[in-house]
């Protein structure tokens, strides 16, 4: 797969604040790839370099092969959706998503013609007349959304578009622009502080930490395979334990509570519908949360119980990559 957009080694400080440190990132063509990490962890200022507002103070950023690092935002095949998506009040639907077209001196005719597509591409076919005020949220994020593929741009760059909308529309707007991806084919660069939309939606997943990248992978990859104790936190419960000196992580379904094994207290019982998450602490002074498949039995706190777990789940994690100031 032929690299679409790949960013090579930059570093941006601003001040003290080294927002992103050496970050490398390969993003193939037509991929849904997702910059997953916590609040302050450098993906909004990565996004920026690669849409031109920010220059990094090292490194370089290529699209399609070809160096953009010094060309401004608007000579850059890429458009960016933000959270704050600001629609212009005062025009309707089709005006707002066909004003870079018409700026750009695209003839009335085609104009309309490339709207209204778009419109049904967003399933808002219909809704071109009205005036943003008359939309829903999930609505007006369509239209955001039909404005900035209307040109057709290599690379779509949204930063956490979805942060403004409640649950359930936020997933379901996760479907919707999964699909959308798929059905344009076009590359598309996600951020997200939220690990089960990243999981859910992409292709591959960059786990963000204080300026740097702590693993690469697929959705399944950072998830069953973490690389470092940060990412098997990060994306998902984890436990960690120290075991014959290595530490090892096991993801909460994967221990059984009723074999043989280390002895182990219930200290809490939460029931969550299909399952329910039971936390308990072994004998030996690790606390885990184990998972299970709700099937009718009950588990109290205080019960004892017999922790275990197949050898190929659990596994070898990396020591943390900073210290802990002592
Ligand atoms: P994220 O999008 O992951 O929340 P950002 O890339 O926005 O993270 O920010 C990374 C770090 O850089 C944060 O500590 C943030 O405060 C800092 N930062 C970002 N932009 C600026 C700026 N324009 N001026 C000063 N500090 C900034
Ligand atoms: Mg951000």
């Amino acid at each position: 797969m032929p690299a679409d957009v790949a960013v090579e080694g930059i570093r941006k400080a601003y001040g003290d604040v080294v927002a992103v440190d050496d970050v490398h990132l390969t993003v193939g063509d037509g991929e849904f790839f997702t910059l997953l990490g916590p609040s302050g962890s450098g993906k909004t200022t990565t996004l920026r370099i690669i849409a031109g507002f920010e220059q990094p103070d090292t490194g370089r950023v290529t699209l399609g092969g070809v160096d953009i690092t010094g060309e401004p935002p608007y000579a850059r095949d890429v458009n960016t959706v933000f959270q704050d998506y600001a629609l212009f009040p005062h025009m309707t639907v089709a005006e707002n998503v066909g004003y870079g077209l018409k700026v750009k001196g695209t003839a009335r005719r085609e104009r309309h013609a490339q709207v209204a597509e778009v419109l049904r591409t967003v399933r808002l076919d219909g809704y071109g007349g009205r005036k943003p005020i008359q939309l829903s949220g999930g609505q007006r994020q369509r239209v955001a959304l039909a404005r900035s593929i209307v040109n057709r741009p290599k690379v779509l760059l949204l930063d956490e578009p979805l942060g403004a909308l409640d649950l359930k529309l936020r997933q379901e707007m996760q479907v919707f622009l999964k699909s959308l991806q798929r059905e344009l084919g076009m590359t598309f660069l996600y951020v997200t502080h939220d690990q089960e939309e990243a999981l859910t939606m992409s292709d591959h997943v960059a786990v963000f930490n204080d300026g740097r990248i702590e693993q690469v992978g697929t959705p399944s990859e950072v998830y069953e395979r973490p690389a470092t104790e940060f990412v098997a936190g990060f994306v998902g419960t984890s436990n960690i334990l120290e075991r014959g000196g290595r530490r090892i992580s096991v993801r909460p379904e994967r221990i059984e509570l009723d074999k043989n094994g280390e002895a182990a207290t219930v200290t809490d019982v939460v029931f969550v519908g299909a399952f329910t998450r039971v936390l308990v602490d072994t004998d030996t002074g690790d606390r885990l949360t184990v998972v299970r498949k709700n099937d009718g039995s009950t588990i109290e706190p205080g019960a004892r119980v017999h922790l275990s777990w197949r050898d190929g789940d659990a596994y070898e994690i990396a020591q943390p990559l900073k210290q802990e100031a002592s």
